[in-house]
């Protein structure tokens, strides 16, 4: 079986987002990846980068750091997904109150 780009995409979709992740050609860059030069925008994106494009060659440090990057982020989702459960709650809620408030009265 040969591998089409269309499965290529499929495997790798960072390819899609990776245009968020360049720097405009009028700017500086902030920082720059140490395995291949490519300009960062901020040492954030260059964390991740080293560790979706060379997890072969992390050192120790870069690995953490990438591992703590993974987890706020994951944290962060989390957080969204608590806040958006109780709006929920909280309309329902006040909406079952309201509904009851108009009956009682
Ligand atoms: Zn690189």
């Amino acid at each position: 079986m040969t591998v089409g780009p269309a499965l290529d995409l499929e495997l790798y979709p960072k390819t899609v987002t990776e245009y968020e992740y360049d720097v405009p050609a009028d700017e500086t860059p902030a920082t720059t990846c140490p395995y291949c030069e490519r300009p960062f925008r901020s040492e954030r994106y260059v964390t991740y980068h080293l560790g979706v494009s060379h997890p072969e060659e992390l050192t120790d440090d870069e690995r953490a750091a990438f591992e703590d990057e993974r987890e706020d982020e994951e944290f962060d989702l989390l957080t969204f997904h608590v806040k958006a459960a109780v709006t929920v709650f909280m309309t329902y809620f006040v909406f079952t109150f309201l509904y009851a408030l108009v009956w009682a009265g």
